[in-house]
């Protein structure tokens, strides 16, 4: 069985306005010239993603950082999943440590949202990641894993299901954790996966998260079961974003 096509996502969190539109003209021009072998996608705020999917650029698909696990009801400031689809996004991220941490989101209320995101017909896009405490006390994987298997929704489709694995300690930090680490970690998804969905979830993509940059991204990438990227401050700049696009081009 072949191994998932790799998807390299940017999250742009909070940060962004219309002039930021510049950068997705330019992120298209660059694929459209020297290719990708990977998938793209950017996930900008709520307020840009109207302007950017109206810009049409085919080779820059726009998702969406987070959804409230309702379809609609009285949730001032939230923006449901059927909401997002419907701006033309195809993929929510969920569960994010920032929201964890900033916004108290448990495992339960991820699993919520990632449903909510599925059942609109996006792919969720679902993050786990340990903290440096948990990390120094050994409990990495066993953080990780309760993470994954508490985080997934009882009917979620392999096909509409992406788990980012972000080390919460290297997320903006400049922090990477070692090949060996990765690989350890993205295993036991992996695992975890394929006791899940069985054959399908071989298929499942497991990003990593967590200070890529050009300079890292080919040695990050090639670690085994590590099948994209999920990138924060190095894709809001398209030649940024583009270098780690490119790691592609040397990976078989
Ligand atoms: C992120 O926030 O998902 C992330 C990985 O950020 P950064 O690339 O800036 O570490």
């Amino acid at each position: 069985m072949t191994t998932p096509r790799a998807l390299v996502a940017g999250n742009w969190k909070m940060n962004g306005l219309k002039a930021s539109s510049s950068e997705i003209t330019h992120l298209n021009d660059l694929i459209s010239t020297s290719g990708a072998n990977c998938d793209v996608l950017i996930c900008p705020p709520f307020t840009l993603i109207s302007t950017l999917v109206a810009m049409g650029a085919k080779n820059v698909p726009i998702g969406a950082q987070d959804c409230h696990m309702n379809v609609s009801g009285a949730h001032t400031g939230d923006v449901s999943a059927q909401m997002i689809k419907e701006l033309g996004c195809d993929y929510i991220i969920v569960g994010h440590s920032e929201r964890r941490a900033d916004h108290g989101e448990s495992n339960d209320i991820v699993k919520a949202k990632a449903a909510a995101a599925q059942e609109a017909g996006t792919t969720a896009i679902i993050c786990v990641g340990e903290t440096l405490q948990d990390r120094e006390a050994g409990n990495t994987l066993n953080v990780v894993s309760s993470q994954v298997r508490g985080s997934i929704p009882k009917n979620a489709p392999a096909a509409q299901t992406i788990i980012a694995y972000e080390p919460v300690w290297a997320i903006g930090t400049g922090k990477v954790p070692t090949a060996a680490n990765v690989e350890e970690v993205h295993k036991v998804i992996r695992e975890i996966l394929v006791d899940r969905f069985g054959a399908d979830g071989k298929q499942v993509k497991i990003l990593y998260g967590g200070s890529v940059k050009a300079s890292n991204a080919t040695e990050l990438m090639s670690v085994p079961n590590v099948n994209g990227a999920l990138v924060g401050g190095a894709s809001l700049k398209a030649e940024d974003f583009y270098g780690i696009i490119s790691a592609y081009d040397k990976i078989g």
